[in-house]
């Protein structure tokens, strides 16, 4: 058996028991992003051979090359990198999500740029729950402002919610970050009448934790392709 075949497995496996282990299974499914960055297109073309659709992505010149090459199949592009204004152009043209809006100005942009004609572009508001001062995201004291105007800009579907919390060892101390971010999006769905449904959290290391307080989407990239190989 292939080795991209037994990792992909191995997830399922993972994500499969960490659903029983929370009585998720029926109720809330949870969807896997492939983190595809700093890998070669051979390895989404095999992934996408056995399945998988949705594959995130972080730099937008890498991005567009494997988008272009890649044009015959119906993938699913996330981008989930730092995002500078002067790509978000691109972004909005070759995305159908973006994981990582973490400013006004780059949402407006987004909005802007979307064609009007297209559906419209999913993305979810980057919170640095952690409150770290060197990780991007919205502070918990700006979002509620930040939200109020996101959510009336056009072109745009505010889906949720995503965040990197900073690394803990242990399960538990690990579901602390997640469950914030869960209670931040039902907080802000109430407070403005929304209706978010996307909380992207989880990678590699952490998935099990994040799926325990109700991820719907988890980014993984190394357990699935490997180390990063550029
Ligand atoms: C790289 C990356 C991932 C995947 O991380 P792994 O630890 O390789 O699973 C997930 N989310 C974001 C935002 C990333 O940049």
């Amino acid at each position: 058996m292939s080795n991209i075949k037994k990792r992909f497995d191995h997830i399922k496996q993972r994500i499969d028991q960490a659903l029983e282990s929370n009585e998720r299974l029926l109720t809330n499914p949870v969807s896997l992003l492939a983190v595809s960055k700093r890998h070669p297109r051979e390895k989404i073309q095999a992934l996408y051979d056995l399945g998988q659709r949705d594959f995130g992505e972080s730099y937008v010149q890498e991005a567009l090359e494997k988008i272009r090459q890649l044009s015959h199949l119906d993938i699913i592009w996330h981008f989930i990198g730092p995002i500078q204004s002067n790509k978000t152009r691109q972004i909005a043209r070759h995305f159908q999500w973006v994981h990582s809006v973490d400013r006004l100005k780059i949402a407006r942009r987004l909005s802007t740029q979307h064609s009007e004609n297209a559906l419209p572009l999913n993305i979810c508001l980057q919170i640095n729950i952690s409150q770290e001062t060197q990780k991007s995201g919205f502070s918990l004291l700006e979002i509620n402002a930040a939200v109020k105007e996101i959510m009336t800009l056009p072109n745009l579907a505010l889906r949720g919610l995503m965040a990197i919390p900073k690394a803990e060892p242990t399960i538990d101390r690990q579901r602390i970050a997640f469950r914030q971010l869960k209670q931040l999006m039902q907080q802000l769905n109430q407070t403005h009448n929304l209706n978010m449904d996307t909380l992207s959290m989880g990678m590699s290391n952490d998935l099990e934790a994040a799926i325990a307080e109700d991820a719907t989407i988890i980014r993984v990239g190394t357990a699935l392709f490997g180390a990063r190989e550029y």
